[in-house]
């Protein structure tokens, strides 16, 4: 039996034999797959159906060689109880790799489902970095933007010369600018305007009242013309522009005020003004004058005729005089409306200043009297001869000695210097006296034509409108300080060098530096 049935039996041990060993073959590269890639469920699922495979071998051909042998030694009596579990066995492995198989679809679709959540959740964050990259370029871009943004407003806030004023909603002052600073007198370091109130800046609290009113209505204020106080006792005229600013609802709400200086504004139009009532008064001056000045001299003329016949004491010699004196007087207020007017031409004479005063000083002292008035001169040797109507030049050191004469009364001091002025390439000249001196409310007057407070009959009010004309027509100027009861300071500034200039008719236009 054993002889036929030799074939077999070799075909069966070695069938067991290789079965064995291309099992553990395949456990074993299967295992390495699984070890090279744990994250491919293949390659599990392929180790899991191998070691099934592996154990079925294992047990299939160990029942097979077993049962061989035993027939061998012909003990089949043995294989029968054992053939059973080699069997149960078989059907186990059986069922391991099917069920592997079986798990492994289900198995198949969660590795398939994570692997493209992995996919989805790696290209999110490809996604997620490069908006990050992005974003952070971006936030650079715009923070520079707002840096250079807030360095251009900042530059506005500092350098405007308009002030520029952030305060609270009550006006407590937050932030000031520079020019603010300057004006409202706050040092930089030592002292600021924070937590002061704006309204303490107002002349006029209605001023202020109005504007909180307006804020308070219409959310701004726009060119609203008010009076502001600063220093000790000054005052300015500014238009004042203000809107609240409700844009951050997160933060406390803000007014944010602009305020413009209009004082030289108001100054140079009280000086257009001025100059435009000069001008008319000066053409109707000049038109009076002349209608004037014909009939006067005749008058004259005829009055010193009549004088000429007459013999002195007699009563109508007396009378003639009287006249005669009156039309003269007449006739110097008619040429200094004729001289206000500028009607009459300026000459260009070589003046030397010093010597021109002395011979005012001189005329009046022989005229009208000085006794009584301690006269002190200050010449500067180093001022050059000048450029000027010597006849007009003069005629202003008439005005302003006679006034000081008249201000100072019975006993005082006239003082009369010349001095290169601080502003180079002017010379300075002043005519001080110890008289009662100007009251403030006329110190902006006195060079009105026709402003006098001397009694009728001794003052016209012409001779200060006439020297700043003068003095102008010379390219300089008149400045005056006074306190009363101390005495009055006239400064007269004059080009060093001046030239005149013509128009193509050969008329005086102006004398320029
Ligand atoms: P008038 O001398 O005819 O009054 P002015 O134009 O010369 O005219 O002067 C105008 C006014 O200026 C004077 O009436 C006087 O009130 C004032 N004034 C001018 N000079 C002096 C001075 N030195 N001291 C005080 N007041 C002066």
């Amino acid at each position: 039996m054993i002889v036929t049935s030799l074939p077999i039996w070799i075909t069966d041990m070695a069938g067991s034999i290789l079965m064995i060993v291309f099992s553990f073959l395949c456990l074993n590269l299967a295992r390495a797959l699984k070890i090279r890639d744990p994250g491919n469920v293949i390659w599990t699922y392929l180790f899991w159906v191998c070691l099934g495979l592996a154990c079925f071998a294992v047990s299939r051909s160990a029942g097979h060689i077993l049962k061989q042998i035993l027939v061998l030694l012909d003990r089949q009596s043995v294989w029968s109880a054992i053939r059973p579990y080699s069997g149960a066995v078989n059907s186990l492995m059986f069922v391991f790799v099917a069920s592997v198989t079986l798990f492994f679809e289900r198995t198949w679709k969660i590795y398939r489902q994570i692997s493209n959540d992995k996919q989805e959740l790696q290209t999110v964050r490809d996604e997620l970095l490069f908006l990050n990259q992005n974003l952070e370029g971006l936030v650079s871009e715009r923070t520079r933007e707002l840096a250079s943004s807030e360095h251009k407003y900042r530059r506005i806030f500092e350098v405007s010369r308009d002030i520029i004023l952030v305060t609270r909603l009550d006006g407590e002052i937050i932030n000031m600018n520079p020019a603010g600073c300057k004006l409202f007198g706050y040092n930089d370091q030592l002292e600021s305007p924070e937590r002061t109130s704006f309204a303490n800046f107002f002349s006029e609290s209605a001023d202020w009242q109005e504007i909180q009113d307006l804020i308070e209505c219409h959310g701004f204020v726009s060119n609203a013309e008010v009076s502001l106080k600063y220093g000790e006792d000054k005052k300015i005229r500014a238009l004042v522009s203000g809107s609240r600013d409700e844009s951050r609802s997160d933060r406390e709400e803000t007014v944010h005020f602009l305020i413009r200086d209009i004082e030289q504004r108001r100054l140079a139009e009280e000086q257009i003004a001025q100059a435009d009532k000069l001008a008319s008064i000066g053409q109707l001056s000049a038109g009076i004058a002349h209608e004037i000045n014909n009939p006067l001299g005749i008058i004259l003329g005829y009055t010193q005729l009549l004088i000429r016949n007459e013999s002195p004491e007699t009563e109508k010699f007396n009378d003639l005089k009287t006249i005669e004196k009156h039309v003269r007087s007449c006739k110097t207020i008619v040429e200094d409306l004729l001289n206000f007017a500028r009607s009459s031409k300026p000459n260009e004479d070589v003046v030397r200043l010093d010597q021109a005063i002395d011979d005012v000083l001189n005329f009046i002292r022989q005229h009208a009297g000085l006794d009584d008035i301690s006269v002190q001169t200050d010449y500067d040797p180093s001022i050059p001869n000048l450029m000027l109507d010597e006849k007009k030049i003069k005629q202003v050191f008439m005005n302003l000695i006679m006034n000081a004469k008249h201000a100072i009364g019975s006993q005082g001091t006239l003082r009369i210097t010349t001095a290169p002025a601080p502003s180079d390439g002017d010379v300075a000249i002043t005519v001080s006296d110890t008289g009662h001196g100007i009251e403030k409310k006329n110190l902006a007057r006195i060079f009105d034509p026709f402003f006098t407070t001397k009694p009728t009959g001794e003052g016209t009010g012409l001779g200060l409108s006439v020297s700043y004309g003068i003095i102008k027509n010379h390219g300089g100027d008149i400045l005056v300080e006074s306190e009363v009861g101390k005495g009055t300071t006239f400064t007269i500034l004059l080009p060093l060098v001046s030239s005149i200039s013509r128009t193509t008719d050969g008329k005086v236009n102006s004398y320029r530096r």
